[in-house]
């Protein structure tokens, strides 16, 4: 299989501090891999680094044809604010942006595809309900069929299951499942290791900087882990790129390595 999106020597940072350091590897076509690593590892990063969200401070990510409107990306919910007085229905429409258009209008096809999808998710006859109202298992249904109208060639879920109740979790594992089988790349953070080892037949384990990435039952070993957490716990959140810093002196443009 080849590699539908590539990571060369990425470095992502926020002001100079590198939140992912140096990963270098490929997600392979039609592939269904998690992303699993201790808090404060940098896997939220890393997703919105493939999206776009972020820039790399260092090395590249190869995406070949892909473009924006190819990912569907599911945010960590801390990052998604409820309280816009907007409905379930056009919540779900939200995710046919890109035919709509900037300005444009939702449609009545739209609005029939929103009520299907609401529909697959579990959510019939929620169109009207206002998204506040909603439990977290239930919004996370609607952000689900969000993504179905989106109908993207890769998805990229943030911690898609954590505090949403078993039975929405099931059924929207059951719902990744069937996207992957559809041929789409899917690729999920998640802290529940035993979904991990359930669902997910690839990991790529990060502690800011990698781990390991290949066949789950390999990486998920105890060692690993062990390793990554161990990673995480020493890691320098004060700690500076190491990349060239560009400067003036009197002689002119001087560049300055860091990290010594
Ligand atoms: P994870 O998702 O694995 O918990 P994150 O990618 O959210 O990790 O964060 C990795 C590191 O980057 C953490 O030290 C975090 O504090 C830092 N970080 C995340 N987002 C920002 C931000 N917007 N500004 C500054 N630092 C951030
Ligand atoms: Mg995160």
């Amino acid at each position: 299989m080849s590699d539908i999106i590539r990571l060369d020597n990425l470095t992502v940072t926020y002001e100079r501090h590198p939140a992912v350091h140096h990963i270098s590897g490929g997600f392979a076509a039609g592939s269904l891999t998690a992303i699993a690593g201790p808090n404060g590892a940098g896997k939220s990063t890393l997703l919105k680094a493939i999206v776009g969200e972020l820039r790399p401070a260092e090395g590249s990510i190869d995406r070949g044809a892909l473009t924006r409107n190819d990912f569907g990306y599911l945010p960590q919910v801390s990052d998604i604010v409820r309280r816009f007085p907007i409905s379930v229905a056009d919540t779900v429409m939200l995710g046919t942006w890109k035919n709509a258009g900037a300005f444009g209008q939702f449609s009545r096809e739209d609005a029939e595809r929103a009520r299907e999808a609401l529909g697959i998710v579990g959510l019939s006859g929620f169109e009207k309900r206002h998204i506040g109202s909603l439990s977290a298992g239930q919004f996370q249904r609607v952000l689900f069929a969000r993504l179905l109208l989106q109908d993207a060639r890769v998805i990229l879920l943030d911690e898609p299951f954590t505090a949403i109740d078993q039975r929405t979790t099931r059924d929207l594992l059951d719902l990744v499942l069937q996207w992957n089988g559809e041929g789409r790349t899917v690729i999920a953070v998640l802290h529940d290791f035993e979904q991990v080892r359930s669902y997910f037949p690839e990991t790529l384990l990060i502690a800011r900087e990698l781990v390991g990435w290949g066949k789950t039952q390999d990486i998920m070993s105890p060692g690993n882990l062990i390793e990554a957490r161990a990673m995480a716990e020493h890691w320098d959140e004060e700690a500076e790129t190491c990349l060239p810093e560009e400067e003036h002196d009197e002689g002119g443009l001087v560049k300055r390595e860091l990290c010594e």
